[in-house]
């Protein structure tokens, strides 16, 4: 395979070699199913027991409120599905965020064809929510507010703690996505008074395939969920099926890492990150999307005016020369097949053709510098001889 300098961490991350390594002896020797009761299940039993307890350190969570899921969007369709279910005798009404992830946003769509009411919250410019525009959405009948943490597209962070107090003022559960947040920056659910949140495993260097929800099962607000997928009984009744104990423990380990590591990627990584930005921003008709204060340090969303920005993906990754190819994104991964402009940005205010010119760069740890200089150089070059065609 062509050498590739890799600026799409949003979507997907590497796996780090040393979670591999954790998890290799559970795909070969040790291939137990862990409710197994002989030796050789109890010993995975006792592996994912360990598992559960560093994924629950991450976030400050007790080893009971973490149920393992398949990923990010599998616990937000239980989160969101399973409190519509369980709490729609006190309300219909569910808030969230019109830049939301397509799974939180489709998984609302369907509950409004169920009878639900959702109001979508606008954003500013900024990306940022306004919390007196939630204050005024909130109502006797809102059973849930679900609010990202950190937003894939812009990295955005939004102010959970105080959106969080609102909602349980106004007697509401409180669900963040914190898919682009845990890992990567802290985040506790007791500081911010997190009710339901999920984390995926492919976002920090686990593989693809494994995730998990956090259910509050403590004062003030424990949280009861219906099962969605019925069977055996795993996971405390709320998602069955045989345990996926090389993800988990794959999760575990990124986990572990993420807790002892995660300050000094994170000050690496925002170096890098802001060279970047400020060599590509030296590039006349550019601009960066989102709120620069309130932002996670691994990604800048770039507009270059003018350049079509799946011409400039195309360009980048040019197989002709003996550059590197060269992965970034325009819009989500999710939503790439998708010839619509990017419903993050269009709520930021942006018109279409200025959506189609944006471009996502977001770092992970094995990213460096001298990486970034080719990417920089080459940037320059592809939007000059895109502008060049335009006025052809
Ligand atoms: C990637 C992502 C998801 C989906 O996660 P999967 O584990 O791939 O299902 C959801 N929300 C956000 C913010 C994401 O970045």
């Amino acid at each position: 395979m062509k050498s590739v300098i890799y600026l799409d961490n949003n979507a997907t991350t590497p796996i780090d070699p040393r979670v591999l390594e954790a998890m290799m002896p559970y795909l070969t020797n040790n291939f137990a199913n862990a409710n197994s009761t002989h030796q050789f299940g109890v010993e995975a039993y006792e592996v994912v027991k360990t598992a559960r307890k560093q994924v629950a350190d991450l976030i400050g969570a007790e080893t009971n409120e973490i149920i393992f899921t398949s990923g990010s969007t599998e616990a937000i369709n239980l989160a969101i599905k399973g409190v519509a279910e369980n709490y729609s005798d006190k309300g219909k009404h569910i808030v969230t965020v019109k830049t939301e992830h397509h799974a939180v946003l489709d998984t609302c769509q369907y509950l409004e064809t169920k009878g639900f009411e959702v109001t979508y919250l606008p954003v500013g410019t900024d990306g940022l929510i306004d919390l007196q525009a939630l204050k005024t959405a909130l109502r006797p009948d809102t059973i849930l507010v679900s609010v990202m943490y950190v937003n894939n597209e812009t990295g955005v962070i939004q102010p959970i703690k105080q959106i969080a107090q609102l909602t349980h003022e106004a007697g509401a559960l409180f669900m963040t996505d914190a898919t682009q947040a845990v890992g990567k920056m802290t985040v506790n659910v007791n500081e911010d008074n997190i009710d339901l949140l999920c984390l995926s495993g492919h976002k920090f260097y686990a593989p693809k395939g494994i995730g998990a929800l956090f259910v509050r099962q403590r004062r003030p607000n424990r949280v009861k969920l219906p099962a969605l997928i019925h069977g055996g009984g795993h996971e405390r009744g709320l998602r069955s099926g045989t345990l996926n104990v090389p993800g988990i423990i794959a999760l575990g380990k990124a986990c572990e890492l993420a807790v002892k590591e995660m300050k000094t990627n994170a000050d690496r990584i925002r170096e890098l990150r802001d060279y970047l930005e400020a060599e590509l921003l030296k590039i006349p008709g550019t601009s960066v999307n989102g709120n620069t204060d309130y932002r996670l340090y691994n990604v800048t969303n770039l507009c270059f005016k003018g350049v079509d920005s799946e011409a400039m993906i195309m360009g980048l990754s040019e197989m002709e020369n003996d550059l590197p190819l060269m992965a970034v994104s325009n819009g989500s991964a999710c939503t790439s097949t998708s010839i619509e402009p990017s419903h993050v940005l269009t709520a930021m205010g942006l018109n279409e053709f200025l959506a189609f010119n944006c471009i996502r760069f977001s770092l992970g740890k094995f990213n460096h510098r001298e990486e970034l200089e080719v990417v920089i150089a080459e940037v320059s070059k592809t939007t000059d001889n895109l502008r060049a065609l335009n006025f052809r």
